[in-house]
């Protein structure tokens, strides 16, 4: 674990009350100045004369990394530096590969299916990442960009964990991780992956892809494909290797739904993720058309960006004269979402004043709700 400013901190002369205390020769101004800037990897022990010996082989111990990292033609696998995503983020999603084994007949037609598979998540496209051939000769193949033979394969550092019983592997799984993260012990530095047999039982493969994604393998690799295993595990793993740092966002702009026109539904919400999809997904099955607007607002939620100001009134009036809604459109009704009833005047008032005759209609706190709301509200309209 790596050490906090306060850890190390307690080491030097001043919370010791020592001889030397807030001396400055370090070039800051005081220890703990000093300390918390060791901690960011921002100032140099070596600046400090009276670093005791035992903080210098405790900061030596924190700053090794505990999980070597292994590159194949850009994937990068392992490296991670912490055992829970929020003590920090994890840096590489666990890489999902398949075997094409040339050998068996259905190899082509094993690959085409590979090589034509891509699911798509908050605008992201994923594919397979690795395709490991088997018993490769040097058949002609295309795109071959994300392959590697099994030969080369095998001779990268990594850790092979067998899947002959659930419970041993994911304790195996998981002492590895800890020995590498929490002790740095450098027996356990390499990466790990976990290869499957074939199998037809695709739920328990699911599961136990599922749960080997959480705890905590670098890769799997598959010897057998399936659209819908693949896809579900892709998703599952876009959700789990977030960094919790970054809010998941999507561009600010005008989104159109079944071919809007000028008297279409108007919806705006803010660019947080997951309330853009919630809100798309229900637009899209309307039976109307409608617009949605997206306002900037760092990726956070409506109310949150409204408790952080990042949802003003006038930001509204500038997103509307910037995507130049007045001209795109005769419906003059904008539907805000529910949680944000209590800015209606404020809204209008400041779309008044910047001469954008915009009225606001509350609409739901909940996007499942919209479909019943505007049957409700809008029975002609769109
Ligand atoms: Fe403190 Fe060492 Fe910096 Fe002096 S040189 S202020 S003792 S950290």
């Amino acid at each position: 674990m790596e050490l906090s400013g306060l850890q190390i901190f307690k080491f030097l002369p001043a919370a010791k009350k020592a001889e030397h205390t807030n001396c400055k020769e370090c070039g800051f101004p005081t220890c703990m100045a000093f300390a918390l800037k060791l901690a960011k990897g921002a100032a140099n022990i070596e600046n400090c004369k009276y670093v005791p010996q035992d903080l210098k082989e405790k900061f030596e111990h924190s700053r090794k990394q505990p999980q070597n990292t292994v590159e194949i033609n850009g994937l990068k696998i392992g490296g991670e530096n912490v055992l829970y995503r929020h003590e920090k983020t994890f840096l590489n999603k666990p890489a999902l590969g398949v075997v094409i084994d040339f050998s068996k007949p259905d190899w082509r037609e094993k690959l085409k299916r590979i090589n034509d598979f891509e699911i798509s998540i908050l605008n992201e496209i994923y594919k397979v990442d690795l395709i490991i051939l088997k018993n490769y000769k040097g058949e002609k193949i295309e795109n071959a960009e994300n392959t590697l033979a099994e030969e080369e394969f095998l001779k990268l550092p990594l850790e092979k964990i067998e899947d002959d019983n659930f419970s041993k592997t994911a304790e195996q799984l998981k002492f590895i991780r800890e020995k590498a993260i929490l002790e740095k012990n450098e027996n356990y530095t390499k990466p790990v992956y976990i290869e499957f047999e074939k199998s037809s039982n695709l739920e328990e493969l699911c599961a136990k892809g599922a749960f080997y994604i959480c705890k905590y393998a670098n890769m799997l690799i598959f010897n057998d494909f399936d659209e819908a295993l693949f896809s579900t595990l892709i998703t599952l793993r876009g959700n789990i290797f977030t960094d919790p740092q970054k809010p998941l966002k999507v561009e600010p702009k005008i989104y159109e739904f079944n071919n809007p026109d000028e008297n279409s539904l108007i919806f705006l919400t803010t660019n947080f993720a997951l309330t853009f999809f919630a809100v798309a997904n229900e637009l899209e099955s309307l039976d109307k058309p409608s617009y949605l607007i997206v306002t900037p607002a760092d990726g956070m939620s409506v109310l949150t960006a409204w408790s952080a100001e990042k949802f003003t009134a006038q930001m509204v009036a500038k997103t509307l004269q910037k995507f130049n809604l007045a001209e795109k459109v005769k419906n003059r009704k904008i539907i805000i979402p529910g949680l944000l009833a209590h800015m209606k005047k404020e809204l209008e008032n400041e779309l008044n004043a910047a001469n954008l005759d915009f009225e606001i209609v509350v609409g739901t706190i909940d996007a499942f709700a919209i479909s019943d709301f505007v049957k409700n509200e809008f029975p002609v309209l769109g």
